[in-house]
């Protein structure tokens, strides 16, 4: 059931204890660096007497990381790194994370310990449809599979007939996929005259890497009879791996013992208790090319407070509600893409795609979210038709506060990127 026992279930006080420890040498690590060794210069570790001193650490941005691109954080020489990550830059400098052996044996390691936890073992057939490359997503899972001797096929996203037929052929029983492109690969299955349930031989998805909601994760587990587990990472903290569901389902787990966790009030940046809703601030324990201290993440939840009944004792996160950035405000309303989502999923007629569009009408903001809906109702008589329009509508209206145009379009005729699902187009300013 562990993958390590005793790490895994250490008790609160002597995990706190741990953390201290490597909190110290992490301040001691970056200060090799060239920004933490200004940044932190007047800082001694022998002030921090407990692991919540963190607080009077500064904190570090995404900006901080690009304006010190390329080799501002790092702290070991360059002939020690064996790896990069970075994003795509298109806005600026990429920000790049760089890893040494020790690092990406680590990160191996805690993916490890995700899978493991949810009965992942080395009989099992585990295909990859998640991206290689500087996105992080498919080569983490990569190693964590490879090193728990499960057999590992490193397909990647795209070419969806390719998919099903490894996943028929080769029995694969485990998955790693973005929820978005579950949906969409689902509409495929009936024209190869393949039925996920009776065919294949999957229990167990990994889904994550983009915001979605526990209706989208229901369905994807309705349609194709397997346990879909929850699972988030960031590039800045190596990639997946930061926080995992374990058979509960119920909140993710952060490994605690090598990342701390807090959550602070965006705007003011003070910490909160836990079960309170704010930005997730993480801070490295033990990584050694590239420490990050007190990295605000901009992802919105809080810390579950009640332990959980795993018996893990790692603290759980809620599931993200989103980036701070990604908040719309309408018409002075503040609104999660995620929340739409939530509300037009719990109908049973709608397909596997949507997005959400606005503009500026008469100076007033106005909402289109247009639906894919699944194609016996999209060839239903008009009044079905506009009836469901009408439902879906009031229920936007009563638990979010908006009026909307609700539109219906055809399977498969929204855009579909291969990477994460872009839901959001903001004409308002067009
Ligand atoms: P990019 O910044 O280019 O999107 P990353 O792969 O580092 O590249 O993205 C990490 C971000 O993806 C997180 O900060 C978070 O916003 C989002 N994310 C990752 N996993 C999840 C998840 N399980 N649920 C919601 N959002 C997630
Ligand atoms: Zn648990």
């Amino acid at each position: 059931m562990y993958w390590e026992k005793d790490i895994e279930t250490l008790s609160f006080e002597k995990l706190k204890e741990y953390q201290l420890i490597k909190l110290k040498e992490t301040i001691f690590q970056s200060k090799k660096s060239e920004y933490y060794g200004k940044k932190l210069k007047d800082i001694d570790s022998s002030s921090i007497n407990s692991i919540s001193d963190i607080s009077n650490l500064p904190f570090t941005t995404k900006q901080d990381m690009r304006d010190n691109f390329p080799y501002g954080f790092l702290t070991v020489p360059l002939d020690d790194v064996v790896r990069l990550h970075s994003s795509s830059g298109t806005t600026g400098n990429p920000t790049v994370v760089y890893h040494s052996k020790q690092d990406l044996d680590e990160w191996t390691n805690l993916v490890a310990r995700c899978m493991y936890m949810v009965g992942v073992r080395k009989s099992d057939v585990f295909q990859n449809i998640m991206g290689y490359g500087l996105f992080t997503g498919g080569i983490g899972f990569h190693y964590g599979a490879e090193k728990l001797g499960v057999l590992t096929i490193p397909i990647g996203p795209g070419n969806s007939k390719r998919q099903i037929w490894f996943l028929k052929e080769f029995q694969v029983t485990t998955i790693h996929i973005l929820p978005s492109y579950a949906l969409r690969l689902y509409t495929f299955f009936e024209e190869l005259g393949v039925d996920p349930k009776k065919d294949l031989k999957l229990k167990t998805a990994f889904i994550g890497s983009e915001p979605h909601s526990e209706e989208i994760r229901k369905k994807i587990e309705l349609l194709y009879g397997l346990k879909a587990y929850n699972s988030y990472g960031l590039s800045e903290m190596n990639g997946p791996g930061v926080a995992f569901e374990c058979q509960y389902q119920d909140g993710l787990h952060v490994w605690e013992d090598n990342f701390y966790i807090e959550i602070i009030d965006p705007d003011t940046g003070k910490v909160l208790p836990d079960g309170e809703e704010g930005e997730l601030v993480i801070t490295t324990l033990k990584r050694d090319a590239m420490p990050l201290i007190r990295y605000r993440t901009k992802d919105l939840t809080k810390i579950i407070p009640e332990k959980c009944k795993c018996g893990r004792t790692h603290r759980r996160i809620d599931r993200i509600k989103g980036r701070s950035d990604d908040m719309l405000i309408i018409n002075g309303v503040n609104i999660f893409p995620v929340q739409i989502e939530k509300t037009i999923m719990k109908v049973p007629e709608v397909g596997d795609n949507y997005i959400i569009e606005l503009k500026k009408e008469n100076f007033m903001d106005k909402v289109f979210v247009k639906i894919e809906i699944n194609e016996n109702t999209f060839h239903g008589t008009l009044n079905e038709i506009e009836k469901l329009q009408k439902k879906i509508t009031e229920e936007l209206k009563s638990e979010l506060g908006i009026n909307p145009v609700v539109k219906f379009v055809e399977s498969g005729s929204l855009p579909q990127s291969e990477g994460k699902a872009v839901r959001v187009y903001d004409l308002r300013n067009k």
